[in-house]
């Protein structure tokens, strides 16, 4: 039996990665993206991987988008909730949509996924769900507490979700990387990246497949034990 993963920002960065990584194991993969169709298009193209684009921020757009890629290629038994943004900005500085933003992308998210998805594997007694959290969400960060706010919550979220998904054949566990070398760390100022880089033991930026492979290893059918459980990825920058 294959598979079904659907990636959420699977179009560019740490997503891309994990989308190739499971569709090289022979993972039937779809990559959900939010508004770039020409990084969409491109990635497809040179994939193979259908894209699905939806807003994963919004409760109703996510759930018809799950509905119809379920319609189309069955029902889905690997979810990664991977889509992100930043809005940075100190607390005395931050707007309320910068806040909101960031709580419902990368947060909210989670549940609009999820709650799409869960009764169908609760009744098929099998699914595997990974968050992605944040260092930034274990350790805090700087001008980030929107996005510290709501990566932390996922880990909350992870092992909640856990708790109800365990006696069901469903695991759920997050994934903290650390900086990572995707256009969203690109954004960081290069003299802070370099101030970053000296706190990284490992000496280097993570790459998207050091996260990937991290993936593939919890949504494994074996992996059936590992539950309720968040993995740094992190180049030992930060020990939890
Ligand atoms: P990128 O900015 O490179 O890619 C983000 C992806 O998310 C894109 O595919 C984007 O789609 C999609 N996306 C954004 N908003 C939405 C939305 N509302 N609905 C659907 N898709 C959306 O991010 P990274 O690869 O760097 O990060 C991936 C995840 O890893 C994020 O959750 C991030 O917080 C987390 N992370 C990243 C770290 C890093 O160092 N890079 C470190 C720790 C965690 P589109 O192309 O259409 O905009």
């Amino acid at each position: 039996m294959t598979r079904v993963a659907l990636v959420t920002g699977g179009t560019r960065g740490i997503g891309e990665a994990i989308c190739i990584k499971l569709f090289e194991k022979g993972y039937k993969v779809i990559a959900n993206y939010g508004g770039n169709d020409v990084k969409a298009a491109e990635f497809s193209e040179r994939t193979g991987i259908p894209t699905a684009k939806f807003d994963v921020s919004d409760f109703d757009e996510t759930a018809a988008g799950i509905a119809k890629i379920e319609s189309e290629y069955g029902p889905i038994d690997i979810l990664v909730n991977n889509a992100g943004i930043t809005r940075d900005g100190t607390m005395h500085r931050m707007t309320f949509e910068q806040w909101n933003a960031v709580i419902q992308t990368n947060l909210s998210s989670c549940f609009n996924t999820c709650r799409a998805v869960i009764d169908g594997m609760r009744a098929r007694e099998f699914g595997r769900i990974i968050n992605v959290g944040s260092v930034n969400g274990q350790a805090g960060q700087y001008g980030q507490v929107n996005y510290a706010a709501a990566k932390s919550g996922i880990h909350g979220f992870t092992k909640a979700l856990a708790l109800e998904g365990a006696g069901k054949g469903i695991t759920v566990n997050a994934i903290a990387p650390g900086y990572v070398d995707t256009d969203m760390v690109r954004a960081v100022p290069e003299e802070v990246l370099v101030k970053i880089i000296k706190t990284i033991p490992v000496g280097r930026l993570g790459k998207p497949e050091d996260i990937a492979n991290s993936v593939a290893f919890l949504v494994d059918d074996e992996s059936g034990f590992i539950t309720g459980s968040t993995l740094s990825i992190n180049g030992g920058q930060h020990m939890y």
